[in-house]
């Protein structure tokens, strides 16, 4: 559960890449919401494109691409990859590391995962994704910054007014166009070991002319499904015949399938923001009010390891029903329900989401009464999870215990959404969603019970699907506590 605004970010952003300005999660120092408070550690604002589904279509596996991505080797740098031991939370992944400033020296060594860029953004990729291509009957991909063009490249690219784009065409070879003052960021950026050609255009250039000369007449197009609509409106103009479509068709079925590398470094977010919620109950104190709580959340969240904060809900008493309240200036009470649901992104580009439901001091009784329907409805929808099983039978064994309990109509969301590069992608854990889960599914399991006005409750764990049933990258205890 997760209302994405802006996210604040450990990263230095150079001013002239800053054209959306400095951002911050809602409600915290530097963000929009009342009573602004000074920031206890500098942070820079990297505006990041909020988060949501693609569309459908089916993985293909396909004709490598590998040995005519080879021929073009000459002019690029050769693959190498990048191998970084991660020391607790300071993974750095390569050349996205390092642009992202990773290391967090001194924080305590809780999870210990070696891996390599390649082995998390491989160069084979590109391959796998024209002929996904090419067998969803689509001409080309337009895949501008944002996470399709970070799953397909490693580049971690920022969306800018100037046209920054991977051109995959189904038949012939990739390209990557990029404004010349982008040139050398994207050339060491993770998309410089891909072999593609860097087609870089001046300031007088027009980029979407450009991109259509070189692929010549095409009937149909995939667009990244976070492309800004003043791209996509360009591209419609230079590519007048062009049917546009949406790039997730092709994408989901392979982001959906998470490899090895891509559940280690979601276990690794798992890992980092358990470690905060380890410390919640020292932050939440009657007295305190929810945007206090916030501000020493959020800063966790980065000393944990988090590259940004994505967002922070600390919903108190009556807030705690709200399922998507942020944080306000209310004063934590005696006797409040806490929900915390708080998450980030990682170096690795892989995001966190993780929600516990906290007591201050006893909490009323009708409250203690829905809360272990709710930790058993958790517990059953995690345990149903298998390959085969559907993505909306994972919603009913949640939504059957809490309606058999009588709180059906106070259960008002779907159970979970898919995570990885985005915080909520597909698949969608809701009734109506007939995808059988398959191993390398990661997805939260987050059902709530919400009486308005009163108080709620909510637990959430991201599962990932193994070969014979689910994990659990969420450790925290799930019973309430009581702080
Ligand atoms: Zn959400
Ligand atoms: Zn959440
Ligand atoms: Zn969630």
């Amino acid at each position: 559960m997760t209302r994405r605004g802006a996210r604040i970010s450990s990263r230095d952003v150079p001013a002239d890449r800053t054209t959306a300005g400095h951002r911050a999660v809602r409600g915290l120092p530097g963000g929009s919401g009342p009573g602004v408070r000074t920031r206890g550690r500098p942070v820079s604002g990297k505006p990041r494109p909020p988060r949501s589904p693609g569309e459908g279509g089916e993985p293909v596996a396909g004709a490598p691409l590998s040995t005519s991505i080879a021929g073009r080797r000459g002019r690029r740098t050769p693959p190498q990859p990048v191998t970084t031991r991660s020391r607790g939370y300071g993974t750095t992944f390569g050349e996205a590391g390092k642009r992202g400033g990773g290391g967090h020296e001194g924080c305590n060594t809780l999870v210990d995962v070696t891996t390599t860029s390649l082995d998390l953004y491989p160069v084979t990729r590109v391959a796998d994704v024209r002929a996904a291509t090419a067998a969803a009957g689509i001409d080309a991909l337009l895949l501008t910054p944002g996470p399709d063009l970070r799953y397909v490249t490693g580049y971690d690219a920022l969306p800018l007014e100037r046209l920054t784009c991977l051109v995959v065409p189904a038949e012939g070879e990739p390209f990557l166009v990029v404004p010349r003052l982008e040139l050398p960021a994207a050339e060491h950026s993770p998309a410089g070991r891909l072999g593609v050609e860097f087609v870089a255009w001046d300031e007088t250039d027009d980029p979407f002319a450009l991109v259509a000369r070189r692929l010549g007449p095409v009937a149909r197009v995939g667009l990244a499904d976070r492309m800004w609509a003043m791209q996509s409106l360009r591209f419609r103009s230079a590519l007048p015949g062009a049917e546009q479509v949406l790039a997730g068709s092709v994408l989901r079925g392979l982001r959906m399938r998470k490899s090895p590398a891509e559940v280690a470094a979601l276990r690794e977010a798992g890992a980092a923001i358990d470690a905060v919620h380890a410390q919640v109950p020292g932050l939440l104190k009657a007295g305190r009010t929810e945007r206090e709580v916030g501000k020493d959340i959020a800063e966790a969240i980065l000393a944990a390891g988090h590259a940004t904060v994505d967002f922070v809900i600390v919903g108190s008493g009556p807030n705690s029903a709200s399922p998507h309240h942020e944080l306000s200036d209310r004063v934590i009470q005696a006797g409040d329900p806490v929900v915390v649901d708080i998450g980030g992104q990682m170096p690795s580009g892989y995001c966190s989401d993780s929600t516990r439901t906290y007591s201050v001091g006893e909490p009323p009784a009708d409250f203690s009464a829905y809360y272990e329907v709710l930790r058993r409805a958790q517990e059953a929808a995690c345990a149903a999870v298998r390959p085969g099983v559907t993505c909306e039978a994972v919603d009913a064994a949640a939504r059957e215990i809490i309606a058999d309990a009588g709180y059906g109509e106070h259960f008002i969301h779907r159970t979970g959404h898919g995570i990885g590069l985005e915080t909520h992608e597909e698949p969608y854990i809701v009734a109506g969603n007939t995808e059988p889960l398959a191993p390398g599914f990661a997805f939260s399991v987050e059902p709530g019970i919400y009486l308005a006005g009163r108080h709620g409750a909510r637990i959430e764990d991201i599962v990932v699907c193994t070969e014979t049933g689910g994990a659990r990258l969420n450790d925290r205890p799930r019973g309430l506590v009581e702080v």
